[in-house]
């Protein structure tokens, strides 16, 4: 067991002693459902099963597959494989157009099956959770029957063909990381004594919360490979991250658990896979625009501030960056837009060269730091805040809300223009938007993502 340092350092910035417990034995149970989209397909089409299989975001051959079941990878077939050249590689493949609201329903079915066995900790997406061991079923063999039993009810209640990997650990990001050693259809293990050695071959970048950024900031330090990784301190590990989420990162790892914060709705954003005419890298921003646009100005329906703004971008065939920004609480989707601005801008130094086949799969914005007015932590924030900002941002904030009123309903504002409304003004226009998004609907622009939540790296951390 790591050594607790100095209580100071357990301290957040308002002096509260943060809570890292250290955890006996298998707390979690991490599942991951295998080809998840594309388990659903064989589970509804039976003469599916056994046979290769994608799911395509979209009715078009230039899209690429967003699930591959097992039977494909053999011909070299996975998730970001072009369907024409999956149909060159396998000419007997099904192509199945994705059912998002399938994927969604299935889901439940199959929480609600394992949630009979153990209470449901937490869902990170569509096919992602982790359920929570009581004191009593975290001893070894007591756990791997209880996950048994839960493979055993997955397969006889909901059915055979949906397929898991599952993983037990002290802490929910090592039983994820454990979930992950063994697919299709794994039960692993992961004790506190097996580490560092059983996950010494694991790639950095594959563990939750080492984004590029971190693991680019890791090799600097010389620290390249999952020993070093785990034998650095937790200071060390929150000055290499910047932050206090290094130091949650580092007691996760060493399989403490690490407290929620407390707020009930921590993240508003949207997510979309991108078809052939939006991957360029500027018409992908427009896109990440219209995302934000739309999660601010549902922050302001519920009346809330954000103080961060995450983008996340995926590459095709494979990859991504991501990449976080701070500000004061804020409202103002002017604000946001900047800043996404400045990200991308980041993300297009970096990724020069990847970029000259200039090929994106899919954007990702979410605004976090939720918080109310009159919060406490709004009012802090406050103190840090200059005047003027402060000023500009509340009466742009207000804007936007008038804007919001418009877009939710355009008849009640028009209506005061009297009978010109309809000559200057037909109903399609009746929308008030920056001219930069004119002419994009995000209602016809592509799949949208069939994340309940969507898998957010950091998320593992919190
Ligand atoms: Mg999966």
């Amino acid at each position: 067991m790591p050594q607790v340092e100095n209580i100071d350092s357990l301290r957040d910035r308002s002096g509260n002693v943060k809570s890292y417990r250290p955890v006996d034995g298998l707390a979690y149970l991490f599942i991951d459902f295998n080809a998840y989209f594309a388990g659903v397909e064989q589970h509804d089409y039976p003469e599916l099963r056994g046979r290769p299989v994608i799911v395509s975001p979209l009715k078009s051959e230039h899209t690429s597959a967003i699930a591959a079941s097992y039977e494909a990878r053999p011909f070299g077939i996975r998730r970001g494989t072009k369907i024409s050249e999956a149909r060159e590689l396998c000419p007997d493949i099904a192509v199945m157009p994705a059912r998002h609201d399938r994927y969604v329903q299935v889901h439940k079915l199959l929480m609600a099956e394992i949630e009979r066995h153990l209470p449901l900790e937490k869902v990170y997406s569509v096919d992602e959770a982790a359920f929570r061991l009581s004191r009593s079923e975290r001893e070894k063999e007591k756990a791997i029957r209880t996950a048994e039993a839960v493979k055993r009810g997955l397969a006889e209640n909901v059915g055979p063909a949906l397929r898991s990997s599952i993983g037990l650990a002290p802490s929910r990001l090592l039983a994820k990381l454990a979930a992950e050693r063994v697919k299709p259809d794994g039960l692993t293990v992961l004790e506190l004594q097996d580490l560092p050695h059983s996950l010494a071959n694991m790639p950095l970048t594959d563990i939750p919360g080492v984004g590029s950024g971190v693991a680019a900031r890791l090799a600097r330090s010389g620290i390249t490979d999952f020993t070093a990784l785990w034998n650095i301190e937790p200071k060390r590990a929150r000055a290499i991250w910047g932050s206090v989420q290094g130091e949650r990162f580092w007691y996760q790892l060493h399989g403490f658990e690490v407290d929620e914060p407390p707020t009930k709705k921590s993240m508003i954003g949207h997510s979309r896979v991108l078809s052939r005419e939006h991957e360029a890298p500027n018409e992908a921003r427009i896109v990440a625009r219209a995302l934000l646009l739309k999660a601010a100005s549902r922050l302001r329906h519920y009346h809330m501030f954000a103080s961060s703004l995450s983008l996340s971008i995926r590459l095709r065939p494979d990859g991504g960056w991501a990449k976080a920004r701070r500000f004061s609480h804020s409202q103002d989707s002017y604000l946001f837009l900047k800043s996404l601005d400045d990200m991308w801008g980041e993300f297009l130094a970096y990724r020069r060269k990847e970029l000259a086949a200039g090929r994106l799969g899919g954007v990702t914005v979410y605004l976090h730091g939720l918080s109310k007015a009159g919060d406490a932590s709004v009012e802090q924030f406050d103190l840090f805040e200059e005047p003027e900002l402060k000023h500009g941002d509340g009466r742009r904030a207000a804007l936007w809300r008038a804007i919001d009123q418009i877009n939710a309903d355009p008849d009640s504002k028009f209506r005061r223009l009297g009978n010109i409304r309809d000559n200057i003004l037909p109903p399609a226009h009746r929308h008030v938007m920056l001219a930069s998004q004119a002419g994009l609907d995000l209602n016809y622009l592509g799949a949208k993502i069939a994340f309940s939540r969507v898998p957010e790296e950091a998320e593992f951390l919190y």
